[in-house]
């Protein structure tokens, strides 16, 4: 079967060994198609994998051998993630599922990158579900990456009819505006490339240029009463991100860091403190978030309709490539 591998600076697409259920529980599945994931363009840009592995983890795929206790046969089109947490470690206890030991050992198996893929039964189990036929494979791959975002917007415990400005308007920062907004919250966004700003809007979000930022903070004020939103949503990792959320927050307000800086920048102690600010992180999804996901894509409740660029499994390094150089909002790779 063919892979695609990472060695250094390339991604090499190479003839692996076929993999086989071999007794195990579980399914093996055949890829239709993965999303390339921003964590994904990380571990790759900062080489923090060995050679030859086998990134990608937001696969639709169509199940060909199985062994499972689970309703799922022979030729059903599934959707999945790839952590589960154990769900009784201090860290499950206390709702911190992505701290968990084991959810961080469980993956899929050697990665979405590949025409055929290891699903385990406790994937079957708790994070795996049947594609319906009114979604296409490249809608229901932002199932995981949508589930990032539902977890986020959970941890942020808002009320209804709260406001909320997701600084950054890249393919997270759209889904989580979609996400924020299809569970009844006020949303803005803002970004520095005009294309961006062009986009969400014609997707009905009000969306902004923050380049300046004392002009900026006046239209935020104005759409507030004057207090400033009562979240931001951070997915930009940008250094100047943390200058454009602390002009928009409203006192008493809520910051939630959604990805890492390239400087270890952090929020300023006396902002926090003076403003009564909570700075809080979110990171990966529980099987409950990935839940509501699948439901609010099934649904249309979050559209997702056409952010995506399809590349053949051959052309995965142009999708790197046009993710790296923000050519494209978001990549899915067709492998099957
Ligand atoms: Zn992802
Ligand atoms: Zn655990």
């Amino acid at each position: 079967m063919k892979t695609a591998q990472v060695y250094k600076d390339k991604i090499i697409v190479k003839d692996s060994n076929d993999i086989k259920l071999d007794g195990r529980k579980g399914a093996i599945v055949k890829v239709l198609g993965c999303g390339l994931c921003g964590s994904d363009i990380v571990k790759f840009k900062h080489n923090i994998v060995h050679d030859g592995a086998v990134l990608g983890h937001e696969i639709v795929a169509e199940i060909s051998e199985i062994n499972s206790e689970t309703s799922f046969k022979l030729g059903d089109k599934i959707v999945t993630s790839h952590h589960i947490p154990c769900g009784t470690c201090k860290y499950c206890k206390h709702g911190n599922v992505s701290m968990c030991e084991h959810f961080k050992k469980t993956n899929i198996f050697p990665g979405g990158f590949s025409e055929r893929v290891f699903v385990s039964e406790e994937h079957l189990k708790n994070v795996a579900y049947l594609v319906p036929n009114n979604i296409t494979n490249e809608e229901i791959s932002f199932y995981e990456p949508l589930g990032c975002c539902i977890r986020a917007i959970k941890r942020c415990n808002l009320s209804e009819g709260d406001s909320a400005l997701v600084v950054g308007l890249g393919s997270i920062g759209l889904l989580m505006s979609e996400g924020l907004r299809a569970l009844g919250y006020k949303v803005y966004g803002c970004d520095l490339i005009p294309e961006r700003i062009e986009l969400a809007k014609s997707m009905g979000i009000e969306a902004f240029n923050s380049r300046n930022l004392d002009e900026f903070e006046q239209i935020i004020k104005s759409k507030t009463e004057n207090f400033g939103v009562d979240s931001v949503f951070m997915t930009s990792g940008a250094d100047k991100a943390i200058d454009v959320a602390l002009k928009a927050v409203r006192q008493g307000g809520k910051i939630l860091v959604f990805s890492s800086t390239p400087l270890s920048n952090g929020y300023p102690n006396n902002e926090i403190y003076y403003k009564e600010l909570t700075v809080l992180g979110s990171y990966s999804p529980s099987p409950s978030d990935l839940r509501d996901s699948y439901n609010l894509l099934i649904s249309g409740k979050v559209n997702v309709k056409n952010l995506t660029t399809v590349y053949p499994l051959d052309k995965i390094q142009q999708a790197f490539d046009d993710t790296i150089s923000n050519k494209i909002f978001k990549a899915y790779i067709k492998i099957n």
